[in-house]
């Protein structure tokens, strides 16, 4: 770690596969942690800072992965990962751990793919931004088999804080998945509400010292939200779906009245819609997220997925 650099008899060698701005801050973090590192990426141009800093290029990720104990890969998908990592066989020695996103499915599918060449696989998500990457900060998530865990902890405490999730090798991406859920949604959200208040007239500095007090009460709501699934009862305390729902309405009112895209607000509106239709209006939010895991929701995703032409077809 960049404030702890490691012991020599614990240094070994990190392969980095992967040179975007993550894949870059691994592999300086593995530098830093004075371990031997071989990055490969697909324009080998952006290794050149590392090879100036002691770092070795490797012409392909088979021979990036060759005289490494763990080979961290981190790309923008798992479809870039399989395509670089495809000639990779004949590894006994090192650990392949996968920090690219993708869901739990690609996670195991994977895993799939490294037991059929006797390949090691660990899974993973790193759950903070690139600039923490190296410090205790960084939060990094791992799952797969435990005793391959244990043995490449070491190094990969190079990267940050490690958290073992467990042996199912897609618990990891599903965990990144559900965050990025809310992340996704949070940022959505951010930049429609920028736009209503600046349509409002509002200046932006004085509508984001408001806006952060919203942000502060996310996290007594996820306790609540937890608290309220975990027994299954969700009594409306704070306030209702039906509350909620006409609070949503409202925003849909002023953002159509300034002409600013409404489709959020309103797929958000039929949810709610549909588990008041159910009876929950009276429940807590939290209802809603049991509302949603259970019932089948394939034909409302469909209809949005598809959405009608609203411009006449051209005919052939
Ligand atoms: P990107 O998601 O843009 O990934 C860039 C990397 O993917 C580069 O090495 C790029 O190679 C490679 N790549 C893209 N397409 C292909 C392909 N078809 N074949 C081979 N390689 C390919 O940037 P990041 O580094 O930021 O993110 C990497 C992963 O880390 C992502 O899954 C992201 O979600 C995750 N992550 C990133 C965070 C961040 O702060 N940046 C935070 C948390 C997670 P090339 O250079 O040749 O284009």
């Amino acid at each position: 770690m960049t404030e702890n650099n490691v012991e020599p008899e614990l240094r070994s060698t990190i392969a980095v596969l992967g040179l975007g701005p993550m894949g870059r801050a691994l592999a300086a973090a593995a530098l830093t942690g004075g371990h031997p590192t071989v990055v490969w990426n697909r324009t080998p141009e952006k290794a050149q800072a590392f090879v100036a800093q002691g770092a070795v290029l490797a012409p392909t990720a088979a021979d990036a992965v060759r005289g490494a104990s763990i080979a961290v890969v981190c790309m923008i998908n798992y479809g870039a990962v399989r395509a670089s990592v495809a000639d990779i066989a004949d590894w006994p020695t090192g650990t392949l751990v996968n920090l690219s996103s993708g869901h739990a499915g690609e996670a195991r599918a994977m895993a799939g793919w490294a037991a059929q060449r006797g390949i090691s696989y660990l899974d993973g998500a790193i759950l903070t931004p690139a600039p923490t990457v190296g410090t205790r900060a960084a939060t990094i998530l791992y799952s797969g088999p435990r005793s391959l865990f244990d043995r490449s902890r070491a190094l990969l405490e190079a990267f940050g804080t490690s958290v073992y999730l467990g042996d199912d090798i897609g618990i990891g991406s599903a965990y990144e998945m559900a965050l990025l859920d809310l992340f996704a949604m949070s940022v959505g959200g951010l930049a429609h509400a920028f736009a209503l208040a600046i349509a409002e007239g509002i200046e932006p500095a004085a509508f984001a010292r408001f806006a952060k007090g919203i942000g502060g009460l996310l996290p007594d709501m996820a306790d609540r939200f937890a608290d309220q699934l975990a027994v299954g009862r969700f009594p409306a305390e704070v306030s209702s779906i039906a509350s909620a729902g006409s609070a949503v309405a409202h925003v849909s009112a002023a953002a159509a009245a300034r002409g600013i895209d409404t489709t959020t607000l309103q797929a958000v509106q039929r949810i709610i819609g549909r588990a008041a239709a159910a009876g929950y209006g009276g429940d807590s939010y939290a209802r809603l997220a049991q509302f949603l895991a259970e019932a089948d929701h394939a034909d409302a995703s469909a209809e949005l997925a598809t959405p009608k032409p609203s411009l006449p077809q051209l005919s052939h």
